[in-house]
């Protein structure tokens, strides 16, 4: 039987990259959406692609910061898939400022959407994994988290606590035969990073090994290494994609 993956905040930039290349491998794909407007504008175009790699894919929304709404998404996804083999925690926003400035607003929608979300999230699917007997989780991390960044306190904190909550599942769920694990981008293409200004673009490039920006497929790549068996005894690691940002 294929496998399923449920890939959160999917419909652009680098979580629907880890959809296109998860579905060519032959996985079927829940795809999460945050609300309707985005099935219909990114996440059903998104999904009749993944259906002609021959797999199955559907949208799913939930508000990934909603405990009760990621709940009733991952029912629903072993409901219409049967089992749940692959988390991708992928969703996740950025409010940046300088921290003298930082509003208690940007400091907690951050923490919401980045951080609680990945308990929501494998709260819920970790108990599908362990029924199942085995499972993989992958969760997005950023350099920013290992290292900090200016001007991201609140997303740096969200970062690293991703770290630390996928190393302490990966102790907890590894005798279950789950493998946890994250990767930290660097500076990745995406809409995301299309709001940081020429001058924070030149200032980045010039501290990278590689002297240029990655690409979302070049993440996608190493998430499907992480959830192949080719990462089968692979656990708790934390796997930079940052062209050599920092060594
Ligand atoms: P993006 O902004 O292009 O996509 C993020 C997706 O998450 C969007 O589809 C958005 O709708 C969704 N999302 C946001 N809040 C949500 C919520 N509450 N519920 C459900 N979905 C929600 O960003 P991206 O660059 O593709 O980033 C993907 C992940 O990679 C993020 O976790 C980001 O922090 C991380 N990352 C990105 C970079 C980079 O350079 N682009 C670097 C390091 C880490």
């Amino acid at each position: 039987m294929a496998r399923t993956a449920i890939i959160t905040g999917a419909a652009q930039g680098i979580g629907a990259a880890i959809a296109r290349r998860l579905a060519k491998d032959g996985i079927n794909i829940a795809v999460n959406c945050i609300n309707q407007e985005q099935v219909d504008t990114q996440g059903n175009k998104l999904a009749e692609e993944l259906r002609s790699y021959g797999v199955e894919a559907e949208c799913f929304i939930a508000d990934v910061s909603d405990y009760d709404q990621c709940g009733k998404m991952v029912d629903a996804v072993k409901e219409r898939f049967g089992t749940i083999d692959c988390l991708v925690n992928n969703a996740g926003i950025t409010r940046d400022g300088l921290l003298v400035r930082m509003s208690e607003e940007n400091y907690d929608s951050v923490i919401a959407v980045n951080q609680k979300s990945v308990y929501n999230m494998m709260k819920h699917v970790s108990a599908v994994m362990i029924k199942q007997k085995g499972g993989r989780v992958v969760s997005l991390s950023s350099v920013a988290g290992v290292h900090g960044n200016p001007g991201q306190f609140n997303y740096s904190a969200s970062k690293a606590a991703i770290i630390g909550m996928t190393m302490s599942a990966a102790k907890e769920l590894g005798s279950r035969n789950i493998n946890v694990n994250a990767v930290a981008p660097g500076f990745i293409e995406t809409p995301m990073t299309d709001k940081l200004t020429d001058e924070q673009k030149k200032g980045i490039l010039s501290a990278v090994a590689m002297r240029r920006y990655g690409k979302a497929e070049e993440v996608a790549n190493v998430v499907a290494f992480l959830l192949s068996d080719d990462a089968s005894y692979v656990t708790g690691q934390v796997i930079e994609i940052s062209g050599g940002l920092s060594m």
